[in-house]
Order: C-alpha cells, then sequence, then structure tokens
C-alpha cells in the first residue's frame, strides 16, 4: 500500500472505508460531465450500455492487454530481461515501446510459488494503460476497490480463483506515480513454446492478479470456441 502517495489525487489514498462517502466526489470536472452526458444518453435511449461495454471490452481485450503479454512472455523466455523487469521496469517495459500517459511509472510484481500479486486503485482508477490499455468496469467498481483490500481472497474467489491456503495474497495500492503490472506464473507445459505463442496465455486478469495465464488446454479449448 503506499498512503503515503497522494500526488495527482488531491486526495488521501488511506481514507477508511467506514464511512458512507459520495463515489462520484473524485471525480474532475470534465468526468463528471461525461458522466452525466453518458447518463442522460443512456436515458433517452440514444446509447445502450451493453454496446459500449463491448466497445470497451474490444479495447481492452483487443488492443491494450497484448502489450503486457508480450512484456510477459519476453520475461518468462528471457531472464535478462526479467531481470531488467525486476530493477526498472519502467525502462524494460518502454524498451518494447509501451510507454507514456498512466505508464511513467511501472513496478513489475512477480507471482512465485509463495505470493500472489492483486492490484487495485482503492482511491479511483489508476491502471497501466501502456501495458492493459483500459481498466475493466470492474476494476473502477466500488466494491472491488473496497473489498480486495479487506477480503482478497473472496474477491479472487468471485473471479473464480481459488488459490491455496498457504499462498500469501499481496495487494498493490496504485497511485498516480505508480503503476503495477502483475507478472504470473509460467503454465507447465510450454518449456519449448516461442515468446508469441506464450503471450497468447497471458490474459487481461492474470496481470491484475484476478486470475492466472492459462494453461494451454485452457488456450486450445479457447480458441475452439468452448468454454
Ligand atoms: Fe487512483
Amino acid at each position: 500500500m503506499h498512503p503515503s502517495s497522494q500526488q495527482g489525487h488531491g486526495k488521501s489514498h488511506d481514507h477508511d472505508h467506514d464511512h458512507d462517502h459520495d463515489d462520484h466526489s473524485h471525480l474532475s470536472e470534465q468526468e463528471a460531465r461525461v458522466r452525466a452526458l453518458q447518463s442522460l444518453l443512456v436515458a433517452k435511449g440514444y446509447l445502450d450500455p451493453a454496446a459500449l461495454d463491448r466497445i470497451i471490452e474490444t479495447y481492452e481485450t483487443e488492443v491494450g492487454p497484448r502489450n503486457g503479454a508480450r512484456v510477459v512472455a519476453k520475461a518468462w523466455t528471457e531472464p535478462d530481461y526479467a531481470r531488467w523487469l525486476a530493477d526498472d521496469a519502467t525502462a524494460a517495459i518502454a524498451s518494447l515501446g509501451h510507454q507514456g500517459r498512466q505508464g511513467e511509472h511501472m513496478q513489475a510484481l512477480f507471482n512465485t510459488e509463495q505470493e500472489h500479486h492483486v492490484v487495485v486503485c482503492t482511491l479511483c482508477s489508476c491502471y497501466p494503460w501502456p501495458v492493459l490499455g483500459l481498466p475493466p468496469v470492474w476494476y473502477k467498481s466500488a466494491p472491488y476497490r473496497s473489498r480486495v483490500v479487506i477480503d482478497p481472497r473472496g474477491v479472487l474467489a468471485d473471479f473464480g480463483l481459488e488459490l491455496p491456503a498457504h499462498l500469501r495474497i499481496r495487494v498493490w495500492d496504485s497511485t498516480a506515480e505508480m503503476r503495477y503490472l502483475v507478472i504470473p506464473r509460467r503454465p507447465e507445459g510450454t518449456e519449448t513454446w516461442s515468446a508469441e505463442q506464450l503471450a497468447d496465455l497471458v490474459t487481461r486478469n492474470s496481470m491484475i492478479g484476478t486470475g492466472l495465464a492459462l494453461t494451454p488446454e485452457q488456450a486450445a479449448r479457447l480458441k475452439e470456441g468452448q468454454p
């Protein structure tokens, strides 16, 4: 957690969650305008929220997270790159061309046999755009932001992720000046795979910590359109 990091938010990140505060109070004027306009368009029937979600989902799953998946796959296959990523994630990620707004200060969190990392922004929606694209709707939701710090295991179970009891779960609170990329563990049975093949196993949620990298079997089923 980074309760001391407040620059860019204008508000403390370590506010308590006991009070029933106005969830929109932290919105900038522009964000508030966008939200008001969106609500109006939905209410008038001009905008289908489901269609909007589909567009965002496309951006999230096809445009953004592929960048992060390449970073992860490179770290899995090149130990030197993995070390660089651990030491200076901002530079290692920028070397692949992924840099810019909301990615100026990156830290890579490597999952291990003992530790599983999960990322949240308890205050709003800080997210590493250059590697993951736009944040998913649930990442910005009040239930995720408040519950994941109190009951990470329960939240992960809601995502279908049941972790062994011995695994320590660490929750990292993103801020305006530090964004996190989870490096999931490399699935077994992929020892001979190329980085390009491996990138197909790296899901967006596995890089937030609410999922794991796909197994080769899961990836094959997805490709065939099966659940
Ligand atoms: Fe934030």
